[in-house]
């Protein structure tokens, strides 16, 4: 580690000690079929064409994350959209990953914490996430991600956790603590796109969200930088997977040999 480590303007929720596993977990993209912030850029914001453009110059390090990701939402704001009215927006139109609920259940069962760690904005995971689980189950899940500033006129703007990290959030800080600890847990870490980059070096085991509408861009990333991780196509097969480790049937270092949840 060269960088130190940027300083936070949000809160931690507390490191969960003792346990033998902890799951770290994207949400947009990940644990829901369709990346929120992507969906309201596309349809209230500057438009999906120049998305993936901003996203490609992520990827080729043209831009940041941070200040791409800002434009992007910026320009639903921009078109008048409350933040009110994309959380509506968002509840009707994003959905969880099939295999989300069971996976979360079984994780429970095993005294196994999982963790969101988000690019996205708090009140908005909250707000959608208790449209798709039980109002316990939301409760209960911790959430380290980015916040939202209302101003006075009804506009909005990202508030970034680390506003001096080119990430606007650095995933990696949700995950160093665990790796710090005297006896560290075995790390599980989910992702799908350019916002889990800062996360993908520092897991012990790396799932990555294989999806058919080609934007497989923490894939691509990871293929370039030689990253072992593993391709899931949901949760449904990546519990399969976490299953025999975690039961003792197959090491990580199996099981990312093998690069893929079936
Ligand atoms: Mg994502």
């Amino acid at each position: 580690m060269t960088e130190t480590a940027p300083k936070s303007t949000l809160p931690y929720p507390p490191v969960h000690y003792g346990k033998q596993f902890v799951v770290l977990s994207d949400w947009d993209g990940t644990i829901t079929n369709c990346d929120s912030n992507d969906y309201m850029t596309d349809n209230l914001g500057y438009g999906k064409e120049k998305r993936r453009d901003g996203n490609l110059d992520i990827l080729s390090g043209k831009t940041t994350f941070r200040d791409e990701f800002r434009r992007m939402l910026d320009s639903v704001s921009a078109n008048g959209h409350t933040l009110d009215e994309c959380k509506e927006v968002l509840k009707q139109n994003i959905k969880l990953d099939p295999g989300f609920r069971d996976f979360y259940r079984y994780c429970k069962s095993k005294d196994i914490p999982v963790v969101i760690v988000s690019s996205g904005m708090e009140p908005i995971i909250r707000s959608v996430l208790s449209a798709l689980v039980t109002p316990e189950e939301a409760a209960e899940i911790d959430i380290i991600s980015n916040d939202v500033d209302v101003h006075l006129d009804g506009t909005w703007s990202i508030k970034y956790r680390h506003p001096t990290s080119g990430y606007g959030h650095d995933k990696s800080q949700a995950i160093l603590p665990y790796r710090a600890l005297p006896e560290p847990p075995t790390l599980f870490f989910f992702g799908d796109g350019v916002s889990d980059m800062s996360a993908a070096r520092h897991a012990d085991v790396l799932f990555v969200k294989q999806k058919n509408d080609g934007e497989n861009d923490l894939a691509a990333y990871c293929k370039r930088e030689g990253i072992p991780h593993i391709l899931f196509s949901d949760f449904g097969a990546a519990l399969n997977t976490v299953k025999a480790i975690v039961e003792g049937s197959k090491t990580a270092d199996a099981a990312l040999a093998e690069g893929r949840a079936e």
